[in-house]
């Protein structure tokens, strides 16, 4: 089996080690992965630019592409052409924080996923429900293992197509994990405010930015399963379509409503057009 890590946080950031170590134990792997960190940058394709690829050593001294692009860019490059070798599964992480409810749509972790799925090949986005406060010092080890499960179960049961999994693992001692949860995506609920500041040039800045995201642990999510020391596992599919809103929408009628009042000819806004005829009548006057 031929198995591709990739990562959001950059080539060099240690989950991406743990993760790429422990997959090794299940088949030939290949590194390909952004050469900084893209955190929350969400699915992105680079179109305006070429992408350069280099050749790196992680820590433990085995060999990895770092590529200039974002994490879904560098699946593409690696499942479109640049590996000679067929990706069989695609593995991205593991992140430091967790991927619930909406972050999937801000998650470069999921984003790989996401990228992968649409180019056929099995994918799971892997985080870890660190503390906000780790300083770095995250241990991987619970998460890398919990990986490993999930790829036995994708390789033994198989994922239908363009369905990936977003796996979100607790931060507890690995005995302490309760096991696996089926989820669906929670609500998160963020904090985010418009922080206004001045720069040396007395120009403003802005940062959107508050506390780190709560949300609700309500039982059958993937808030919920953290909170209760289980291991989320999240089938997500690309097909955005609310296909409950369908029959509603169905109902509307489109383009060709009646207009409350009798349709007249657009009219200029009024003000400044007749300032400006005042003006000029007055000037003729002159
Ligand atoms: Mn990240």
């Amino acid at each position: 089996m031929h198995i591709l890590v990739t990562n959001d946080d950059g080539v060099t950031a240690p989950g991406l080690l743990a993760l790429a170590q422990e997959m090794r134990k299940l088949g030939k792997v290949s590194i390909v992965a952004p050469d900084r960190n893209w955190s929350a940058s969400g699915h992105v394709k680079t179109i305006d630019r070429p992408l350069r690829v280099k050749e790196v050593h992680l820590a433990d001294d085995s060999l990895a592409w770092a590529a200039d692009g974002a994490p879904s860019d560098c699946v593409a490059l690696a499942v479109c052409g640049f590996l000679d070798e067929k990706v069989d599964l695609l593995v991205s992480g593991i992140n430091p924080y967790a991927n619930l409810g909406d972050d999937v749509t801000y998650s470069g972790t999921v984003t790989c996923a996401m990228e992968a799925a649409i180019w056929g090949v099995p994918a799971v986005a892997m985080s870890v429900n660190s503390p906000d406060n780790h300083l770095g010092l995250v241990d991987y080890g619970p998460a890398a293992r919990v990986a490993t499960k999930v790829v036995q179960s994708v390789v033994q049961y198989g994922l239908p197509h363009q369905l990936l999994l977003n796996v979100n693992v607790p931060y507890l001692p690995e005995k302490q994990i309760k096991g696996f949860l089926v989820t669906r995506q929670g609500l998160r609920v963020y904090h985010d405010k418009v922080d206004r500041r001045v720069d040396p040039r007395n120009r403003p800045y802005y940062w959107v930015i508050g506390d780190v995201p709560s949300g609700i642990p309500e039982r059958g999510t993937d808030i919920g399963a953290l909170a209760e020391g289980y291991v989320s596992v999240t089938p997500i599919q690309l097909d955005l379509t609310a296909y409950h809103a369908i029959p509603d929408l169905n109902t509307w009628v489109w383009g060709a409503a009646e207009p409350a009042e009798p349709a007249r000819a657009p009219q200029p806004p009024a003000g400044p057009r007749q300032k400006t005829r005042a003006r000029r009548q007055a000037s003729s006057r002159r």
